[in-house]
Parts: C-alpha cells; structure tokens; sequence
C-alpha cells in the first residue's frame, strides 16, 4: 500500500479523498492556494504545502509546484480528485514519469476519451450506441451544412475538447446553423485552446443516465448502477439521484453488461463514469469522465461502497475481488449541491459563513468542506458541499432531504438551498417525471 498520497485538489472532494486515507491508516499531504491558507483540507491533513496564489492556474493547476511538494514531503501517490488536473493526461504521464502511481486511468485513456470525438470513435467500435450525428469532426460550415441535411434539426455543435457545457451550441432550424457553428468554435477555442467541433442530433426529452465503473489492473470490472443526473442548469447538474426514477433493473442491467464489456475489451483501469442521454427507451453514449465525480456518494450510498477506497487499492495493485453478482443496490440516494449562488438569479455569492449548522439523523451525509467563519473565495467553483440522504424508498428519500434541507443553516453567505426546497415541492419532481430540459423551465418560472 503507498506510504503517503498528495491530495492534488482543495475543498469537499480534498477532504473526501482526505477521510478515505485516513480509514486506511495513509497519511495525506494536503496542498493548498495562499487563499485557502484557512482551508478545513489544509487543517485536517497530516501534512500541508502552500503551491503557489489564488489564481487556480498558478496553484492547483501548477504541475510543476504539485510535483516538488510530492518530492519533499515524500509522497508516492497522487490523487486528483475531480476538476483541476483531473483529466489532464500530460500531468499523470508526469507523475508516473517521477515515479509515483497517479490515482487513476492511464494518460492514453485520458486523452482518448478527453477528445469527444475519439471518446465517441472508441466507444462505437466497442458496440456502445451513440447520439446520432457527425462523422467524426466537422471542419467547415459547408460540412456541417451536409451533416445537419442529413440528421436534421434541431441540432447540436459541441467541442471536442470541452467540458462544463462550454462550447455547446444549438441550431434549432438551418437559419441558425451557421451562428451555432461559428459561435462553438470561437468558444471552444477560448476555453480550450482547440476549436476542433463535431455535430448531434439534439434530443428533445431525454434523461441523463451515467453508469459508475470500477476496473483492476487484473482484467475485471464492475460497474454500480446509474445515477440519474437530469436536472441540469446550463448544462450543470444541480440535483443528482440513484437509481434513476427512469429505469427498470433489466435495462440497468443491459447498460451494465454493454458497458463492462467495452471497457474491458479497451483494458481501462480504475474508476470511470460512462454517461448516455436516455430516450424512449434508448441509451446513446455521449461523453465519459475518466475521475471520480461530484455525484459520486449516491452510489456509494445505495451499494455501500467507498469508491474512493476502491481507486486507491486498484492503483496500489489490489483486485477488486468482488464481481458483478456481488453487488447489490439498496434503498434510494439523492444528492443536493449545495453552492454558494443567489438562489435566483445565480450570481456567485462568495463572503464570510457566519454561522453554520449542518443537518445530522439517519440516512444523512454532508461533505462539505465549511464551518462557522470560512470564507468562501472568489476563484474557484461555487460548490461549497453536497447534501445527501438515503433511505429504503425514494418518497422516503425525499421527504428526509426535504427534512435536512429544513435543518441546514448557512448564515452570511445565500446558498442554494431554498432551490432545492422548491424543486422537493413540485409534483412533476415527486412523481420522478423530469427530463434534462425540466429545470431551465422551472427555474426560468415556465413548469
Ligand atoms: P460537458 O462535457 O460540457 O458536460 P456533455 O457532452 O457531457 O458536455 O453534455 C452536457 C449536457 O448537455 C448533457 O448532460 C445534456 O444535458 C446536454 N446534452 C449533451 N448532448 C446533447 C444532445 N445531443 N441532445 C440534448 N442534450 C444534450
């Protein structure tokens, strides 16, 4: 097992991966901006460095800086948590160049699937079904023209390289097509620095599907089950659930038997999340995040699983040593991000938490990285912690989320909360009966 692991990630998810090092006797260096000096990752860890200032790309995006704290502290692992160098295969090739293992896929998976165009080639040879749409790249508009007369409207252009929901655009009809096109480009270019984009058909009602994997370095994979992370806002998940509302076990299992299959025959490795947009009983891949992901304790709820536990054994050399049959899913999760926004008009709202109280009880869990006095910086993302409930039914699971909602109170900052408490009220939500365009509408006053 390694002797100490860098912790190459700041707020909830530095001290989630801190916890699962913790349990397993590994002593963990936290690393750490000159704005997050104060931070509850950088208190609680056994050891800390400071990286660099605020700004992320002099910090937590510093490989150079990761690296020499990786050397003087004595490190042999690092994990990345999500974000940041997460997906970033030149920095796991560096970290294996300097001869400690990084907590994760291979860089070759990394980039492959960090391309959505590749992800997608890849995916399709492995007898994955896709969202109907390009070939490959579309590099001028007359292609694209081609494309979109042969997938019709409306239509999606999105960036090869992107991420967040940027470098997304929609072209409802062929007036539209060629604003779309230009304006993923120029976006994609500015947020990624590659403007390479490709073309699918937009669906109109689908759900958010993603199926949870974990792979050995042995040849076995499992996967968990699907969380259903449909409520969206810009393309940004607000509100994630496990299992989906949507789904019958056979088709979790169906899903479940394509997926392992596929990324077996592609020897991946660790933990991965395959995500498909759900139709009229359809699954069409769309992207895969080869990370840990924000959402993932509802899966660690539902199967009693410490996901974090399993990528370190797997990157130390461990076998799972538990199969498919193994796994059993249990009761119903839901997770609430909880981020320091107006809750209307989703301005970031960064400051002091004056005081704080978090909800407790049973089937309820908080990672969250606050107490009475942080303050929440200006650079980084809004997320300042998850809210998560389980329980044996999914009206149970509501009405306890419902219940801890009512008990957490953050003082100084506004939060996402009352959103939430709205969401948890609205009969389309309780009946389960949603799709990825649902929120905008409710948000926006239109349900
Ligand atoms: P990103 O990597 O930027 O998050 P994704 O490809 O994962 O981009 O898509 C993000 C979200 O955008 C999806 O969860 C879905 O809500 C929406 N989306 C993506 N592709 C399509 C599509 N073809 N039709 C409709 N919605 C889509």
């Amino acid at each position: 097992m390694f002797r100490k692991i860098l912790i190459a990630n700041r707020g909830e998810i530095a001290l989630r991966i801190q916890r699962a090092c913790r349990e397993m006797g590994i002593p963990t260096v936290a690393v750490h901006s000159t704005a997050d000096a104060e931070a509850m990752h950088v208190r609680l860890a056994d050891e800390s460095v400071c990286i660099g200032p605020p700004a992320a790309k002099e910090s937590y995006l510093n490989v150079a800086s990761i690296l020499s704290a990786a050397s003087i502290t004595g490190a042999d692992a690092i994990h990345p948590g999500y974000g940041f160098l997460s997906e970033n295969g030149d920095f796991a090739e560096m970290v294996e160049a300097h001869g400690l293992a990084f907590i994760g896929p291979t860089a070759a998976h990394i980039r492959m699937m960090g391309d959505k165009i590749a992800a997608k080639t890849a995916m399709a040879g492995l007898g994955v079904p896709l969202v109907p749409g390009s070939d490959g790249e579309v590099a001028t508009l007359e292609d694209a023209r081609e494309v979109a007369s042969r997938i019709g409207y409306p239509l999606l252009v999105k960036a090869a390289a992107g991420g967040g929901g940027r470098g997304m655009k929609v072209a409802e009809g062929p007036a539209g097509l060629e604003d779309a096109y230009t304006l993923a480009r120029a976006e994609a270019r500015a947020a990624f620095g590659n403007d390479a984009v490709y073309i699918e058909r937009y669906l109109d009602r689908p759900r958010h599907i993603e199926l949870q994997v974990l792979a050995d370095m042995h040849g076995a994979v499992v996967h968990f089950g699907e969380r259903d992370c449909s409520l969206q806002r810009r393309h940004q998940k607000v509100l994630e659930e496990a299992g989906s509302p949507a789904l019958t076990p056979a088709a979790r299992d169906r899903l479940g038997a394509t997926v392992t299959a596929a990324l077996r025959k592609l020897g991946y490795r660790n933990a991965g999340t395959l995500e498909f947009l759900y139709q009229d009983g359809h699954f069409a891949f769309i992207e895969m995040n080869t990370r840990l992901q924000v959402e993932h304790p509802v899966t660690e709820m539902v199967c009693g699983i410490d996901l974090v536990r399993e990528q370190i054994r797997i990157a130390a050399g461990a076998r799972l040593g538990y199969g498919q049959e193994d796994i059993r899913f249990n009761g119903h999760a839901i997770e609430a991000r909880i981020n320091a926004e107006d809750p209307e008009t989703f301005m970031p709202t960064p400051g002091r938490v004056q005081a704080f109280h978090a909800p407790g009880g049973l089937g309820v869990r908080i990672d969250s990285a606050m107490y009475a006095g942080y303050r929440v910086p200006p650079y980084y993302d809004s997320l300042i912690g998850k809210l998560i409930v389980h329980a044996p039914t999914r009206l149970e699971a509501i009405a306890r989320l419902r219940r801890a909602l009512a008990e957490f109170a953050v003082v100084g900052i506004k939060t996402t909360i009352p959103l939430h408490q709205r969401i948890l009220e609205d009969p389309a939500f309780i009946a389960g009966d949603y799709t990825i365009h649902w929120l905008e509408r409710f948000v926006s006053g239109g349900t």
